[in-house]
């Protein structure tokens, strides 16, 4: 694998290989860009297929972090860190003990938080050697509630753009995943008078919030093809698809999941069909928020307002989608993209 055409091809910064023979650690650090300010991202601890496997991983991930701080507005570039697991390796403690070595190396050039395969006790192993790290037990805490308000109120920015009104009363909204964000989403939902339908792989989660919030279940698979007018994805990625999209009667497309589109054709298909989708990296950025109140040292009330910004940001994506005749999903990239180059037109003042 060649990788410097590799990093040039999205203009990535920096690639570190972390490697500590004596316990088998094998990591990489990936460093988008750092304009903005430095580079936050999880660390991933996967069992790739093959090291380009975890290279390849790394860069994209990197990538997105780095499209994701600057359309919600923070200082924080993209960057993001994995760990090749192997079953060998059994003592988390040296794992992410190792880790965290490399990431103190950086100096907070990057600064890690937990990703799939990673816990809170496993960021307190890394913060044994760094204070670069973010998400630790009894600090900023569960991101969900702040992520599900941040989509509540990308929501009504959509239903807005596509009916003139933000109200949410008296509409039907179809929430997948019946988790963490789907039952603290609900909540707002059905503060507002919204009607919910529900769906989960897990039933008990489904009664829970049938309970709660006078919600109707229907079975998993049942749920794309229910009328209603919003659809929020917040269980997996991929979920509007070939064979998915044709199913839909809802007008907009606004949930917490990451990916949300199979492949960005997708995204392309649902603007054919008048359906608004709100992308998913936009709408859910309120998990980002949350680590970065840590950062920033702001009250979760703060947090939570920085959260409802996302309502003003959904709608710039839409104005210029309009205005560019682009796709929603290309709209926020390019979003991203203005804010990165500003911000690196600025030229520092001496004082
Ligand atoms: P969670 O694990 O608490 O909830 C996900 C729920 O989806 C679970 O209840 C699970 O049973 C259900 N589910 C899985 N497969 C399903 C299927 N086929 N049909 C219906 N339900 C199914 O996770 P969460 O923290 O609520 O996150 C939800 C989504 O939002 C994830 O995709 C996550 O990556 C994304 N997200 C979460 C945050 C956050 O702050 N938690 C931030 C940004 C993005």
């Amino acid at each position: 694998m060649e990788l410097f055409p590799l990093l040039k091809e999205h203009d990535h910064e920096q690639l570190i290989f972390c490697h500590e023979p004596s316990i088998g650690y094998r990591g990489l650090i990936a460093i988008h860009n750092t304009t903005l300010g430095p580079a936050l991202g999880g660390t991933r601890y996967w069992k790739y297929e093959s090291e380009d496997a975890a290279v390849i991983d790394a860069l994209r991930l990197s990538k997105a972090m780095t499209y994701k701080a600057a359309v919600a507005g923070l200082t924080l570039g993209g960057g993001k860190s994995v760990i090749l697991a192997d079953p060998k390796l059994t003592d988390r403690e040296a794992i992410f003990r190792a880790h965290g070595r490399f990431v103190e190396t950086l100096k907070g050039r990057y600064i890690t938080a937990e990703d799939v395969g990673t816990s809170p006790a496993d960021m307190d192993y890394i913060h044994l050697e760094t204070d670069h790290v973010v998400g630790l037990q009894g600090r900023s805490g569960d991101p969900s509630p702040v992520t599900a308000y941040g989509v509540y109120r990308g929501m009504k920015a959509s239903v807005k753009w596509k009916h003139g009104s933000d109200e949410l009363a008296g509409r039907t909204v179809l929430v997948q995943g019946a988790g963490s964000v789907g039952f603290n989403l609900c909540k707002y939902l059905a503060e507002e008078g919204a009607k919910i339908v529900v769906t989960d792989i897990d039933r008990a989660k489904v009664d829970k919030v049938c309970d709660a919030f006078r919600a109707r279940a229907v079975k998993p698979d049942e749920i794309y093809s229910q009328p209603g007018d919003v659809f929020a994805p917040c269980a997996m990625g991929a979920v509007i698809n070939d064979a998915t999209i044709p199913r839909l009667a809802v007008k907009v497309i606004a949930g917490a999941a990451n990916n949300v589109l199979a492949e960005p054709r997708h995204g392309d298909e649902l603007e054919k069909r008048g359906i608004l989708y709100a992308p998913d990296y936009v709408i859910n950025a309120g998990g980002l928020i949350n680590v970065n109140s840590e950062l920033e040292n702001w009250s979760a009330e703060r947090a939570f307002k920085k959260a409802g910004e996302i309502y003003d940001t959904m709608l710039r994506v839409y104005e210029l989608a309009k205005e560019e005749g682009l796709a929603t999903y290309v709209a926020a990239d390019r979003l991203a993209e203005k804010r990165v180059a500003m911000v690196s037109k600025l030229k520092r003042t001496w004082v």
